[in-house]
């Protein structure tokens, strides 16, 4: 299985590749930049290369970038928006300089206030300004878009939204999704068994297309099924439970792709303790003969 979490960039973004390597992670997500400033991170040449290396070394593919969490591509505010836009061609510029196969992970944005349907339009109209200039770029930098939990103004907190944001694209092909259980879970999609992930699945594929779905960001939720609450929990002590994850990962729509953990890091072993019960229920199977 591909199974990985989200790397600190630390002391420089080639350490990523050390961190990720020592935790047995086959595939990794990290910030190219520190996600809470709008400051613009100069990769050094050498850091550049020195990471290239280490990834080349390395069984680590493929590797996700997420974007800051300042960005908001439905923002209102036209200074916001622009400020928006520009910040995203910046990280689709590094993640064309550090990866292969670039990737890069956008929750699609928030309309605070001015409601769901102009933020949606805000939105295409964002992805179209920049699939046009990074074209004009060469960069080959694919969007994922995330599901969200839906907490506040933010939007993509169902794959029908997704779906809207997608369609409007003129270049469709540069679009994927990124699947967040936890979002998804908190949104009211139950995926503590297998019937409500079926039902899941079956809606990505009506709406999205399973084909787009690049990505599981593997997280357990601390909050009730439709809380609406973005707070990420360790594997199997949240409310999905260990049965859902179980299901999940041995999903034959599922079990392919990259899952990246962004389960809570309170203490140093927490990531190496969630990659190996992950690990572990792939071990289990599907259940479709014997049941747990
Ligand atoms: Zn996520
Ligand atoms: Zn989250």
């Amino acid at each position: 299985m591909k199974i990985g979490c989200h790397v600190s960039i630390a002391g420089g973004i080639d350490n990523s590749v050390v961190r990720a390597g020592e935790l047995g992670c086959n595939t990794m997500q990290i910030f190219s930049k520190n996600a809470s400033t709008w400051r613009e991170k100069i990769l050094k040449k050498d850091e550049v290369e020195s990471f290239r290396g280490n990834l080349k070394n390395s069984n680590i593919n493929p590797v996700f970038i997420h974007t800051s969490y300042l960005i908001n591509l439905a923002s209102p505010s036209d200074e916001l928006y622009f400020k928006s836009i520009n910040a995203f061609l910046e990280e689709m510029k590094r993640a064309d300089l550090l990866l292969p196969d670039p990737y890069l992970i956008i929750h699609p944005g928030a309309h605070t206030g001015a409601g769901e349907e102009y933020g949606i339009q805000r939105i295409i109209r964002a992805l179209n300004i920049i699939l046009e200039k990074s074209a004009d770029l060469n960069l080959k930098t694919m969007i994922l878009l995330e599901d969200t939990a839906g907490s506040g103004t933010h939007l993509g907190y169902t794959f029908y939204q997704l779906k809207r944001m997608i369609e409007g694209a003129k270049d469709r092909k540069r679009i994927g999704i990124c699947f967040d259980t936890c979002h998804a879970f908190a949104a009211g999609y139950d995926l503590s068994h297998l019937e409500g992930i079926e039902q899941t699945l079956e809606e990505i594929d009506k709406y999205v297309g399973l084909e787009r779905l690049k990505v599981i960001h593997l997280n357990d939720s601390k909050f009730p099924l439709d809380s609406r609450k973005d707070r990420h929990m360790h594997i199997g002590k949240g409310y999905i439970g260990l049965e859902g994850f179980r299901v999940l990962v041995n999903h034959k729509y599922l079990k392919d792709l990259p899952f990246i953990l962004e389960t809570p890091k309170n203490d140093e072993k927490d990531d190496l303790i969630n990659i190996n019960l992950v690990k572990s229920l792939v071990a289990l199977g599907d259940g479709s003969l014997v049941r747990m």
